[in-house]
C-alpha cells in the first residue's frame, strides 16, 4: 500500500528534526488541545453549580495564564511558518515554545489533581509529542522545569501550605458520583490526551518501520551498482543450499571476473572503470531471472549470481548468454569502442558446505584465467 502524501511529507518532518518545523507540528498538536480545553474552562461564568466547582480567584488567574500561553504560541509559529524554508537552528524558538506550553500545562493538571484526572496523560502527551519532535537536549529544560513544578507542589501539598487541585473547591474524585460536569469535563480531557498520544505514537511506529526497511535494503545492497552485496549473497545463498538439501532441488552458483579491469582503469580512468561496473551490474540484473536468480556484487569487478532451479547444463547456458551479451554491449565511452568480457567458474552445488561449492566455482574461475581469459570453466562441486 502507497502512502499518502501528507504522510510522507510528515514523515520527512520527522526524519529531518528541522527546529521550525518541528515548533510548527508541536503547536499545531498541542494548541488545539490547550485551545478546547480553554473554551471548556469558561463553562463556571454561565453555570452556578460549575462555577461552586473552582475556586476563586485561582480560575480567573488559570484563565488568564491559560489564555496568554495559547496568544504567546501564535505570533510563535506565525514566526516559524514565516522563516520556515531557513534550515539553520532555532534554539530560542524551540526553548520559547516548549517552555510555557509544558510548564503552563503543568500548573493546569496540578491545579485540577494530577492524580486522579486526566490531566496527567495530557502532559504525558506533551512530553511524547515533545520528545518525538525534538532532541532530549532540546526538551530538557521544560521537562524538568514541569518535573520541578510537580515536585514543589507535591512538597508545598505536604507541608500543608497548598491544597490538592488548588484550582478546585473540591477534589474531581471525592467519592462522591461525578456531576454531570465533571464526567463531560473527564471525557474530553481524556479524548484530548489519547487521540493525539495515539496519532503520534502509531506515526513513530510506522516512520521506525520504514527507517529499518530502508536501513535493511542499505545493508544488504551494493552502493554503486545498486545489485545485492556479499552479505545478501551469502544469507541467500545458506538458504538455498538448505532448500536443495530438503527438496534435492538443483542449484547451481556462476562467478565472474571483468578481465583486465585493472587496464580499463588505468587507460580510461576510474570513473568509467565505475561505469563499467555498473553498466555490467545492469545486464546482470537484465539476463537473470528476476526475483527467482540473484546477481550479487562480491567485490572490486567481481559478481556471483546464485540460480535456483538450475543444473550446471542451464547454468553454463545462463553463463554463455552473459558473456556474449557482455562482449556485444556497446560500452559508453568518448568516441571510441571499449571492449569489455569477463571470465566466469560455474558450479553446480551437490551438498555439504556451500562455501566450498563457492571455492569450486573460484578455481574454475581462475582456471580461466589461466586459459586466456574470456571464456567458462564449468563443474559440480
Ligand atoms: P584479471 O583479468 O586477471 O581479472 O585482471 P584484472 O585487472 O581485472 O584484475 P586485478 O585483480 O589485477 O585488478 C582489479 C582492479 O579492479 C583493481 C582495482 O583497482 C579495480 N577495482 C576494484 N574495485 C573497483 C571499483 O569499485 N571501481 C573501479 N573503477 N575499479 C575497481
Ligand atoms: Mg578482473
Ligand atoms: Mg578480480
Amino acid at each position: 500500500m502507497r502512502a499518502p502524501g501528507w504522510l510522507l511529507r510528515l514523515e520527512q518532518r520527522f526524519a529531518q528534526r528541522e527546529d521550525r518545523a518541528g515548533v510548527l507540528l508541536f503547536v499545531a498538536l498541542v494548541w488545539p488541545m490547550l485551545g478546547v480545553l480553554w473554551a471548556l474552562q469558561w463553562a463556571p461564568l454561565g453555570r452556578p453549580e460549575v462555577a461552586a466547582a473552582y475556586a476563586q480567584p485561582q480560575w480567573v488567574w488559570m484563565q488568564a495564564v491559560h489564555g496568554a500561553v495559547l496568544v504567546w504560541l501564535l505570533p510563535v509559529a506565525a514566526h516559524a511558518w514565516w522563516w520556515r524554508h531557513r534550515g539553520e537552528p532555532a534554539a530560542w524558538l524551540v526553548q520559547l515554545t516548549l517552555v510555557p506550553a509544558m510548564a503552563g500545562l503543568a500548573i493546569l493538571s496540578l491545579g485540577h489533581g494530577i492524580k486522579d484526572t486526566p490531566m496527567g496523560m495530557l502532559m504525558l502527551v506533551t512530553f511524547v509529542i515533545g520528545r518525538a519532535l525534538f532532541r532530549y537536549e532540546q526538551i530538557r529544560f521544560a521537562l524538568w522545569l514541569t518535573l520541578g513544578l510537580i515536585m514543589a507542589c507535591e512538597v508545598a501539598q505536604w507541608a500543608g501550605n497548598l491544597p490538592y487541585a488548588f484550582l478546585l473547591t473540591r477534589p474531581v474524585f471525592d467519592g462522591h458520583p461525578l456531576s454531570p460536569w465533571w464526567s463531560l469535563w473527564v471525557r474530553v480531557v481524556f479524548l484530548l490526551a489519547t487521540v493525539p498520544l495515539s496519532g503520534v505514537l502509531f506515526l513513530l511506529a510506522w516512520v521506525l518501520m520504514r527507517r529499518r526497511l530502508a536501513l535493511r535494503a542499505l545493508v544488504l545492497s551494493d552502493a554503486l551498482t545498486g545489485l545485492a552485496n556479499r552479505r545478501a549473497f551469502m544469507t541467500q545463498l545458506a538458504r538455498e543450499a538448505h532448500r536443495h538439501q530438503r527438496h534435492g532441488r538443483p542449484l547451481s552458483i556462476l562467478i565472474l571476473d571483468i578481465d583486465h579491469f585493472k587496464r580499463i582503469n588505468d587507460e580510461w580512468g576510474h570513473a568509467t572503470g565505475d561505469e563499467v561496473l555498473v553498466q555490467v551490474g545492469r545486464l546482470l540484473r537484465q539476463h537473470t531471472r528476476e526475483r527467482v536468480d540473484l546477481a550479487a556484487r562480491y567485490g572490486g569487478e567481481e559478481f556471483v549470481v546464485l540460480l535456483p532451479e538450475t543444473d550446471l547444463q542451464g547454468a553454463q547456458l545462463v553463463a554463455e548468454k552473459l558473456a556474449m551479451r557482455l562482449r556485444e554491449h556497446p560500452f559508453a565511452t568518448k568516441g571510441r569502442a571499449l571492449k569489455v568480457t569477463a571470465s566466469m567458474g560455474v558450479t553446480q552445488y551437490t551438498g555439504g558446505d556451500p562455501d566450498q561449492a563457492l571455492r569450486t566455482a573460484d578455481r574454475n574461475l581462475y582456471q580461466a584465467k589461466e586459459a586466456g581469459r574470456d571464456r567458462i570453466v564449468a563443474s559440480l562441486s
